[in-house]
Order: structure tokens, then C-alpha cells, then sequence
């Protein structure tokens, strides 16, 4: 399922922006593998956040 509310309000995008994405971000959950798609702290209820995506929560994974 896709939350698409909480995917407009950060500007989600399937695709990384300036080199960052989401299997670099704290926020991501990942899914079974490295190029599954998985979800997100926070974007609630949404399990098809990709790994090569991006959005306006990016924070570097420590
Ligand atoms: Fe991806 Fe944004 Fe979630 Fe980080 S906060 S995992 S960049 S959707």
C-alpha cells in the first residue's frame, strides 16, 4: 500500500536526488532484500517505499 498523503507532503520521488536515497536514510525500514522495496518511520502504512527513492526527510543513516 502507498500513503500518498504523507508521500506529496515530503515530496517523495522514486528516484535519488543529488546522490542521496532512501537505503541511505535513517528512516528507511528495508524490505527482504537490498533492491526490495520496504518502508519508511515516516511515511505511516507504506510499504512500497523504494530504496533508490527520496524525499524532503532525508536524514543520513548514522
Ligand atoms: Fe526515503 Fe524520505 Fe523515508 Fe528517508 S524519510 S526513507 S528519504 S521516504
Amino acid at each position: 500500500a502507498k500513503n500518498d498523503a504523507s508521500r506529496k507532503a515530503l515530496q517523495y520521488q522514486d528516484t535519488p536526488k543529488n546522490g542521496n536515497n532512501c537505503a541511505g536514510c535513517m528512516q528507511f525500514v528495508p524490505g527482504k532484500d537490498a533492491k526490495s522495496p520496504g518502508g519508511c518511520k515516516v511515511i505511516p502504512g507504506d510499504n512500497e517505499i523504494s530504496p533508490n527513492g527520496w524525499c524532503a526527510a532525508w536524514v543520513k543513516k548514522a
